[in-house]
């Protein structure tokens, strides 16, 4: 069966931690397998981090940049040498690809992000390689991913994927410190991400300081996913071609089952493509009112209100144990909130002094997380 497929590699897989090369035959052995995954009819999106780190490479610096501007200087220098280099080898296998350069505000955006999810579309229809990375060049502190895990995730739930594989320089998860603890367990398949904040799962660090995210960026990136409906996997970058392998059952590396997608690809987006912007917390009896029997949210049901925030713009919404359950667009700012949370919707026009929307959340505009 025909699936859809993100694979993101990472600077520390990409290169040679010691000299700082590109790892040209892991490089071409990823290329070998994504271009057979392609032919086998699969569908696929290549993430691939190192714009920064090869362009230091080529500017011969030795470490890599704190200063924004300057990073952003390397990586302008960077993603046009990795392109080639991943041209020229998917070129010798006669498989085009295409440079997708994304922020954050492409997400955020509706439009932008509406727009980017037709370009893969086409691309994908085109039986192109669209290789991603964070368009670092331009992208704002504020405005930016920071890191290409979450990156590949929030792109696995644009496109609607049904595989992430996020290849770096662990094998998989272990229950404890491997290193130190000799009944730590490798861990296989992950149900549910809440089993690892009990394990207080270890995985060594990238400790190769080019790359940007370690661990806890990935496990984010699987939360991301496996609640857009996405399945997860963490893979050893040094061998690529265990991916057709875990597509087929194997058990390699560690697997994060994904729950039930958000019912349309606009809940989608509110989900995990918007950057939420505040906090409303609930008492019980809102909590069951959305979770258990689908409803809008009310006002009345608001205990505390956090962050300031407009009308429209996306709040996590959080149930009275402080556990993130929803997110949503809100009708009202966070200025107003403060003032009715806790009312009824008849005294709403009263306090405000005018007639706002009867919700606080329309249950149109309001996913529950897994
Ligand atoms: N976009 C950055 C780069 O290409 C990588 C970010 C990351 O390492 O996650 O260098």
């Amino acid at each position: 069966m025909s699936q859809t497929i993100v694979v993101k590699i990472g600077t520390s897989s990409l290169t040679n931690t010691e000299t700082g090369d590109l790892a040209l035959s892991t490089i071409a052995r990823l290329v070998e397998t994504l271009t057979r995954l392609r032919r086998a009819g699969h569908r696929v999106v290549m993430v691939s981090s190192g714009a920064v780190g090869v362009g230091c490479a080529r500017l011969d610096l030795q470490e890599r940049p704190r200063q924004i501007a300057l990073k952003q200087a390397v990586a302008a220098v960077g993603q046009g040498r990795l392109m080639r280099v991943y041209d020229d080898l998917f070129t010798s296998l006669q498989q085009p690809i295409a440079q997708v350069l994304l922020t954050r505000s492409d997400f955020v955006q509706r439009q932008s992000y509406v727009n980017a999810s037709n370009t893969f579309s086409e691309l994908l229809n085109l039986g192109v390689i669209p290789v991603v990375n964070e368009n670092d060049t331009i992208a704002v502190e504020e405005l930016s991913v920071g890191d290409n895990d979450t990156l590949s995730a929030l792109v696995a739930n644009l496109i609607e994927a049904d595989w992430l594989f996020i290849l770096t320089d662990v094998a998989q998860l272990y229950s404890a410190d491997p290193n130190a603890d000799p009944n730590a367990k490798p861990i296989y398949v992950v149900e549910d991400l809440q089993e690892l904040q009990q394990l207080q799962v270890k995985a060594s660090d990238s400790r190769s300081g080019w790359g940007t995210g370690g661990m806890s960026t990935k496990i984010e990136a699987a939360r991301i996913a496996t609640g857009s409906g996405v399945r997860a996997a963490i893979a050893d970058g040094k061998i690529p071609e265990n991916i057709p392998r875990i597509l087929q059952g194997e058990a390699i590396g560690t697997r994060f089952e994904p729950h039930a997608a958000p019912s349309s690809a606009r809940k989608r987006w509110i989900a995990y493509g918007l950057v939420p912007k505040g906090k409303l917390y609930l008492d019980a009896g809102a909590t069951k009112a959305i979770c258990q029997l689908g409803k809008s949210l009310l006002a009345a049901g608001i205990t505390k209100v956090d962050g300031r925030f407009m009308q429209s713009e996306a709040v996590q919404i959080h149930n009275h144990d402080g556990c993130e359950i929803a997110r949503g667009l809100v009708n009202y700012s966070s200025w107003e909130l403060q003032q009715i949370q806790g009312c009824r919707s008849e005294e709403v026009p009263a306090i405000l002094g005018y007639q706002g929307a009867d919700t606080v959340v329309h249950r149109d505009n309001l996913v529950l997380l897994p």
